[in-house]
């Protein structure tokens, strides 16, 4: 159209379609049918409403033949219906035409026929619209308390901590201010662990704030090499080795010391493994049991933690993996991250899913449902490709 000298502004949808007609003030209008939002056929009947499009000839160009099509074009207020792929060689005439006053018409039975299916398609295009906004707006609901439910969370997570590295200040403080001899240099010692205690337990909860930013903005740096599972699955062990204890839990390992080295990102990788143990350990009245195993499966290996908890209900498994989302209600949240349901910020499973996905790998969760009595338990599972040294070594740090 533009060698025979037209202007042509092309819009993606139908919207923006409304928005470039009401700008240009164009003298033709062709129209796809199948357009995402609202369809050509509801299109056409809105841009004939505009006033200086009253008499803008709109002529239907569409790969859609199938019967009644062309009817139910020209009932919406079509000129004319053209069928694509168009002949290159007749079409600048055929637009010519329609631009020199040509219309297509239907007799008037069939006219008020296809007006009728065609206003019966507008209203079902309006109710299923209405469908998807409110299914969009409770999204946007949930989403906007689970936001806030966060910022009440994290303060509350960084709060204790903070009380206690205040209270131990004060303590050295006035042990400083004592007469030396009253005071051990032993106790001092014991205070000032207890004080980088809780500082670290601030540096862990920012630097899970600070992963799961990285992971939004698909920012996740991997720094990829030889990775040992069963070192990871060790170390696991060890850092969690004391809650395990106090809340008297069994932690079982199985088929993890045969497994095959991979390429990856192996303290991001321990860092998804934690979070699945830590919850498998929250999620499990005392006396549990919580079991990592390990497996090759295809061209990777697959590790699942099984816990004899609370299961998870099958409604919010898909869920759980959002970010900020935590089931049951913060008020009811306590900061201590090995209690029997202690709250957490909601971002554990979001950081190892983000942790496996920037593998390439998969994570999902089992459980029949939720039951504190009969506790059916949850099973994580994560698949990670075996990989290659080479592949490590190109791929390695270049995430951005
Ligand atoms: P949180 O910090 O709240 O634990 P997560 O992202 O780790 O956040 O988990 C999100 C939610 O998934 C939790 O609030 C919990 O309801 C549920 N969940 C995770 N792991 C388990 C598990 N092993 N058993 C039962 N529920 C779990």
């Amino acid at each position: 159209m533009e060698n025979h000298g037209y202007d042509v502004f092309v819009a993606s949808d139908g919207l923006e379609g409304v928005d470039i007609a009401r700008q240009t003030n164009p003298h033709l209008i062709l129209m796809d049918i199948n357009l995402p939002y609202l369809d050509g056929r509801a299109l056409t009947t809105r841009l004939q409403s505009l006033p200086h499009l009253k008499e803008t000839p709109i002529v239907a160009l569409t790969a859609d033949i199938s019967d009644g099509s062309r009817e139910l074009a020209l009932a919406a207020g079509c000129s004319g219906y053209l069928s694509k792929p168009v002949d290159v060689d007749k079409f600048p005439d055929q637009i010519d035409s329609f631009l020199q006053g040509k219309v297509q018409q239907l007799d008037e039975k069939d006219h008020s026929r296809h007006l009728r299916r065609h206003a019966e398609n507008i209203v079902e295009q309006l109710e299923a619209k209405i469908l998807e906004l409110e299914y969009a707006n409770k999204l946007l609901y949930r989403l906007d308390r689970m936001k806030s439910d966060f910022i009440v969370l994290a303060s509350h997570e960084l709060y204790t901590p903070l009380t206690l590295v205040s209270g131990y200040s004060n303590l050295m403080d006035e042990h400083l201010r004592q007469d030396d001899e009253q005071v051990s240099l032993e106790q001092t010692r014991e205070v000032a662990n207890l004080m980088s205690a809780s500082v670290e337990r601030m540096q862990a909860v920012v630097q899970e704030i600070m992963n799961v930013a990285r992971i939004a903005a698909g920012r996740l740096e991997l720094s990829k090499g030889p990775v040992q599972i069963p070192h990871l699955v060790r170390s696991v062990r060890k850092a969690l080795k004391d809650i395990l204890k106090q809340r008297n839990l069994t932690l079982e390992v199985e088929g993890i010391e045969t497994l095959p080295i991979i390429f990856g990102d192996g303290s991001h990788i321990r860092t998804a493994i934690y979070n699945l143990v830590e919850n498998g350990i929250k999620y499990t009245p005392n006396g549990g049991i919580i079991s990592i195993c390990g497996k090759v499966s295809g061209a990777g290996v697959e590790l699942s933690v099984r816990d004899t908890g609370i299961g998870i209900p099958q409604e919010e498994q898909k869920q759980i993996f959002n970010q900020f989302y935590t089931l049951g209600n913060v008020d009811n949240h306590s900061s201590s991250k090995s209690a029997f349901e202690g709250g957490g910020m909601g971002l554990g499973l979001t950081i190892a899913s983000g942790i496996v996905e920037a593998h390439n790998g998969r994570i999902w969760v089992e459980s029949s449902g939720e039951d504190r009595d009969a506790l059916p338990g949850s099973t994580f599972y994560i698949w990670l490709p075996i990989g290659s040294a080479d592949e490590a070594e190109s791929q390695g740090n270049s995430r951005q």
